[in-house]
């Protein structure tokens, strides 16, 4: 059901977060854009700008490298200045609450750990943009540390300890999905009874996989976006409207 304005969707909203006994948000770049990230598939998002480079390019080739790490250096007064919007601290008043155990989410920036989920409660299916990894023994380095080398070098750094790349911490396009966050996705999408999908355009699998898979295990299914998803069809309520605006109300104090 499609609700038919904004106050009305919120109604039904209040309602069914009160019933319920296990909410699961599952998160998109919809909703730190608010926040001033941009999304990837809006007009003006990142992918109007920037080819998405795949991981086996990031792994062959050093001039893929160097152009990821300067999307990321160009990115990081946007990401270093975010803060968590409505969104986000409606979530994490529900969290407070004790509804929500977990939020499963798609996005990078960090922003839910930022509004007061403890890190092992935030399930990041695609990781997370703040810091670094060599993809090879997985060793973590901070982002300036890359900065300063790529600075002295004039080119993206390896790792000191194997010579494998360092990349961001996140999942590229042909990257495997990580195991245990989705696994854990897996059960809590099966045990709530309530799934909110806030914000993605429910494009990118697997991830896209989570909301159908709660439904199918019982739960009411939710969607916040502004523009119609493929999955609208099976939800229980679709509320068309912005984020901010529409769990603002459950921010609380
Ligand atoms: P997407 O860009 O495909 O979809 C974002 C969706 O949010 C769109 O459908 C858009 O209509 C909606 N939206 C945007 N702002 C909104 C608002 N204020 N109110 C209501 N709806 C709004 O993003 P996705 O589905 O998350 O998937 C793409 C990938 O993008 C993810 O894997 C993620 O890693 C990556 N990403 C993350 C960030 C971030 O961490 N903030 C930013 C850009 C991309």
């Amino acid at each position: 059901m499609i609700a038919k304005d904004l106050q009305s969707g919120v109604e039904r909203l209040g309602d069914m977060i009160a019933s319920a006994d296990i909410i699961v948000p599952f998160t998109g770049a919809g909703i730190s854009t608010e926040c001033g990230i941009p999304d990837f598939r809006s007009p003006g998002g990142i992918w109007t700008r920037n080819r998405p480079i795949p991981f086996d390019e990031f792994v062959a080739s050093q001039e893929a490298r160097d152009e990821s790490w300067r999307r990321r250096f160009a990115m990081e007064e946007v990401f270093a200045a975010a803060r968590p919007g409505r969104g986000h601290r409606a979530l994490a008043a529900l969290h407070r609450a004790g509804k929500i155990p977990a939020v499963i989410t798609q996005n990078i920036d960090n922003l839910h750990q930022a509004s007061g989920f403890a890190a092992d409660r935030v399930i990041e299916l695609h990781g997370n943009t703040t810091y670094a990894r060599c993809i090879g023994c997985g060793q973590v380095y901070q982002l300036d540390w890359v900065k300063r080398r790529f600075d002295q070098d004039g080119a993206a750094p390896d790792c000191t300890g194997c010579d494998e790349p360092v990349k961001t911490a996140t999942i590229s396009f042909g990257q495997a999905m990580p195991e245990e966050e989705m696994q854990r996705a897996t059960e809590l999408s099966q045990a709530c009874d309530l799934f909110i999908a806030i914000g993605s355009s429910l494009v990118v699998w697997p991830a896209a996989g989570f909301p159908m898979m709660a439904k199918r295990s019982g739960a009411r299914l939710v969607i916040i976006n502004r523009e119609p998803t493929e999955q609208d069809a099976i939800a229980d309520l679709v509320i068309r409207h912005d984020i901010g605006e529409t769990l603002g109300p459950f921010v609380g104090n």
